[in-house]
């Protein structure tokens, strides 16, 4: 990976500076006014939407689970841009529901739904992926309540496991979705309570850079899926296949094949549309829609040599960014990709770690690094930052002010 070029990690750079959306780096910071902040590129959004809709069949529709970056204005640019919005919350849910995406494309998936949030998602009218028998109790006692008919599709815990993926989150026992063989039963009961059944819901894993786990799971997915209509009280008009495409964090890792997943789902599209006619297929990204799209930005406040090892110390840190510090649910710490945005390719480099201002070790933003010369001021910028950044940080810890976002 050299530092020198026209682009870095897919940024632009001229006279050595990073530029996002057209401003060259250190003239953002400006404008943002402080320093750590993220900052996030339309133009990229647009291009890896464009990059799916090239590769997979149209008859996918696209959904953008917003927990991966729940800005509100990056989500009302994806609004504009995909076909539907996933929220995990009741708060996400009021983030959805601010965009001129319809209601009726939003679905609000997760475990351990309270009743204020089951209301909430009643009165929007969104569809309400379910997680438990418990649950689809409650929410058909509310519907009643309110005068309302819920929507409902079920999340399903399937009898199979994803290969490869970095976070597995069906097949086993799991706290999401209802096992798969119990579905039967439980379809039995939304009949029963008159909700007004959309589909179902089957999420296996995140954070997948296999094709090949991917549409071996896709297919496993579809076979899951076409077994249990058979089961349901009304035509199935929602099948979300889940989603889990990875993006490359470390120099070992290769971006997915996006055209290999595309034609997997190219064969499996005309078996749902046989069987499920009026079935809206969905696949649902978070991190793969926006993860390459962000950057974080902090400022180098002090260098110092500690028996002969080079430090920067920067404003930011795993407060900022758990990620990029090795401590959101990685088993090895590696580093996201870094460079110092203001000096890109500029003079030889030297080895560093940069880390942040907490006071613990564990704040370490990349470790043994090789960097351009660095000097107090410039401008450390960590790629792939797009997805679980700012919202899966502790921003209260050590009580730093909360870094700023933006959008260009
Ligand atoms: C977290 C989550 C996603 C998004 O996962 P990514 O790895 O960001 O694509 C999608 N669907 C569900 C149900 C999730 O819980």
């Amino acid at each position: 990976m050299s530092p020198r070029g026209d682009s870095l990690h897919g940024f632009p750079v001229a006279e050595g500076s990073l530029q996002v959306g057209g401003v060259a780096l250190e003239r953002l910071a400006l404008r943002v006014g402080r320093t750590p902040f993220y900052a996030y590129d339309r133009a990229r959004l647009d291009a890896r939407v464009a990059e799916l809709r090239r590769h997979l069949p149209q008859a996918i529709h696209l959904s953008y689970a917003i927990k991966a970056n729940p800005m509100p204005a990056l989500v009302q640019h994806m609004a504009g841009a995909v076909d539907g919005l996933d929220v995990a919350s009741g708060g996400e849910l009021l983030v959805a529901l601010d965009t001129t995406m319809p209601a009726e494309r939003i679905s609000f998936a997760g475990p351990g739904k309270t009743e204020p949030e089951l209301r909430q998602a009643l009165a929007a009218e969104v569809t309400v992926n379910v997680e438990s028998p418990g649950e689809l109790e409650t929410l058909a006692r509310l519907g009643t309540e309110i005068g309302l008919r819920p929507r409902v599709a079920l999340r399903v815990n399937p009898d199979f496991e994803l290969r490869a993926s970095g976070m597995r989150m069906g097949g086993g026992a799991r706290q999401f979705g209802v096992d798969a063989e119990t579905v039967p039963a439980l379809l039995d009961d939304v009949k029963r309570l008159d909700l007004d059944f959309q589909g179902f819901h089957i999420f296996t894993g995140s954070q997948n850079l296999s094709a090949e786990a991917i549409c071996d799971g896709q297919k496993q997915t579809v076979e899951l899926a076409l077994r249990l209509a058979e089961s349901a009280p009304a035509p199935v008009r929602l099948l979300n296949i889940g989603g889990g495409f990875g993006i490359p964090y470390f120099p070992q890792d290769k971006p997915l094949d996006l055209a290999a997943v595309g034609e997997n789902l190219a064969g499996l599209v005309p078996q749902i549309e046989a069987r499920l006619p009026e079935a809206r297929i969905i696949v649902e990204l978070g991190r793969y829609l926006v993860g390459e799209a962000g950057l974080y930005v902090c400022r180098v406040v002090d260098r110092k040599v500690s028996r002969g090892q080079v430090y920067l110390v920067t404003d930011g840190g795993l407060h900022h960014h758990l990620a990029a510090s090795g401590n959101f649910g990685q088993v090895i710490r590696r580093n996201y990709p870094v460079a110092l945005g203001n000096r890109v390719g500029g003079g030889a480099p030297e080895k560093v770690s940069v880390v942040g201002c907490l006071c613990t070790p564990l704040d370490l933003l990349a470790d043994g690094v090789e960097l351009p010369k660095a000097e107090v001021g410039d401008l450390v910028v960590i790629f792939q930052s797009g997805a679980y950044g700012l919202t899966a940080s502790p921003t209260a810890f050590l009580g730093h002010p909360k870094p700023l976002e933006v959008i260009l």
